[in-house]
This record gives C-alpha cells, sequence and structure tokens, in this order.
C-alpha cells in the first residue's frame, strides 16, 4: 500500500493499482469534524453522527482529488450479494439503492463505500477501463460476492479475470476475528478445504481469515494480480474505525474510486 496525506487527510491506496489513469483511496480516521466515538472522518450515515458531519466529512475526501461531490454513486449495503453496474451518479437527494458491490465504466462517477472492519475489494479492468468496489464482510465473502463481482465484470464489459486487478483493503485480520461454531461450519461449507481461512488457537478459539478466503475465491475465479494490503483495522483503532474492536460505536471510513476522464 501506498499511504498519502492531503489536506489533513490520510488514505492508502493499492500500489497494484498507482500507475492506471483511476483515482483511488481508502481513507483513515483522521482529518475530519465529527467528535468520539466516531472521531473524526466519519462516513456512516446510521452510525449515530449527525449529518452535517458527514456532509463536511464527504467534502473533504471528495477535494483530495478534486473530484464533485455530485459525482457519487453510493449504496446502502446491507450484506447481500446484490451488484449494480452504473450508468449515472447518485443524485444527492435521490435515496439510496441496497447493494454490496458496485461497478462503472463511465469517468464522471466517482464510486463510494462505507467500512469499519468488513473487507473492500477494488477491482479494476485496464483493457475495458471498468472499475468496482464491493463490500465483503463475513457474510457477503462467504456467500462468494468477489466471485460474482467477476462474474458480473465478465458479463457487463466483457472482462477477462486474467486481466483484472484486485485489491483487498484495510479490514479486520485474522488475528482479531475470532468466530464460533456456526460460523466455522459455514467457512466449511464455502472452502472445503479451510487451511489457511479457518485458523485454531491452542486454546481452542478459531479464527476466520477473511482476507485468504476472499483471495482463495478470486484465484478461483481466474484473477491472477491481487494485492492484500494486510492492514488490520482492529490492531490500529488510531487509523481505523473498527465495528468489532470498539464495540459498535464507532464511525464508518470511505472509500473511494473513480476513473480518471483526464488522463
Ligand atoms: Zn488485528
Amino acid at each position: 500500500m501506498i499511504l498519502r496525506n492531503e489536506n489533513g487527510l490520510s488514505f492508502v491506496q493499492f500500489e497494484s493499482l498507482a500507475h492506471y489513469p483511476i483515482h483511488q483511496g481508502i481513507f483513515g480516521r483522521k482529518g475530519g469534524v465529527s467528535p468520539s466515538p466516531w472521531d473524526s472522518l466519519n462516513l456512516g450515515g446510521l452510525s449515530g453522527d449527525t449529518r452535517e458531519n458527514i456532509i463536511e466529512n464527504r467534502k473533504r475526501i471528495f477535494s483530495c482529488f478534486n473530484l464533485p461531490v455530485e459525482s457519487i454513486f453510493d449504496v446502502w449495503q446491507v450484506h447481500g450479494n446484490r451488484i449494480i453496474c452504473t450508468e449515472s451518479n447518485r443524485p444527492l437527494d435521490k435515496e439510496h439503492e441496497k447493494a454490496d458491490a458496485i461497478f462503472t465504466d463511465r469517468p464522471g462517477i466517482t464510486l463510494f463505500m462505507r467500512f469499519a472492519d468488513c473487507v473492500p475489494l477494488f477491482f479494476y479492468d485496464p483493457k475495458n477501463n471498468v472499475i468496482g468496489i464491493a463490500h465483503a464482510g463475513r457474510i457477503g465473502t462467504l456467500n462468494r460476492i468477489a466471485a460474482d463481482c467477476i462474474a458480473s465484470m465478465e458479463k457487463t464489459y466483457g472482462s477477462l479475470p486474467g486481466d483484472i486487478v484486485v485489491g483487498i483493503g484495510p479490514s479486520i485480520g485474522p488475528d482479531h476475528y475470532e468466530v464460533k461454531e456456526d460460523v466455522a461450519s459455514d467457512a466449511e461449507a464455502c472452502f472445503g478445504e479451510t487451511e489457511g481461512i479457518l485458523l485454531q488457537a491452542s486454546d481452542g478459539k478459531i479464527f476466520l481469515n477473511l482476507w485468504e478466503a476472499n483471495r482463495r475465491i478470486l484465484l478461483e475465479a481466474g484473477v491472477r494480480n491481487i494485492e492484500l494490503a494486510e492492514i488490520c483495522t482492529a490492531c490500529h483503532t488510531d487509523t481505523w474505525f473498527s465495528h468489532r474492536a470498539e464495540n459498535g460505536k464507532t464511525g464508518r471510513f470511505g472509500a473511494l474510486l473513480a476513473l480518471n476522464g483526464n488522463h
């Protein structure tokens, strides 16, 4: 990952996407206006923070790339598998559609999602100039939303999996993601072979590696170029929001991806 600072905000970028004509950033929690426990760059509309704070925080993020806020396309993330391939922005006075992955091939649209432990997946097909972001929490991961995204890119844009670059962003790491037997069973049902995906500690506790799970799914779908951030949100609550490490009393950080139409 590349760490950048602009206008008092800090964000990370995938190195494997850095030389392409796109704007990308996954923003840490610093540099915003929200008070504790959402301090301070909170984008989560249902977190309890005020609408005014979130609008100001969003403005600050978009200004890092000189992108108009009106170019936004974002959704109400519901841990489902619905994917939207959009050709237009979401007018700011229009309600959010429910979905957990968003794609576009149109410059002038800024894809935007919110996270706090769930896995951000960034997709880019340089041949067809297609971008996408997916929200892969535990449910989305085990329902293979990553594979659905690749299938959707093939169908909608003619993408070839071998051309697609995917970044797996900051999210809860295997060291912090303890799960119960029921989730372990779901992972076994999803993968069969769970080596590297389910980890058992010497005291019997089971941990789920969402990063490796998504990587495995993407490899099976034919993706070859996968970059893993290896940044655990729960390890670094000074920099990231973590739903689990902060017992649900926290904000959501923003992830932005847009084609650079001026390139
Ligand atoms: Zn951790």
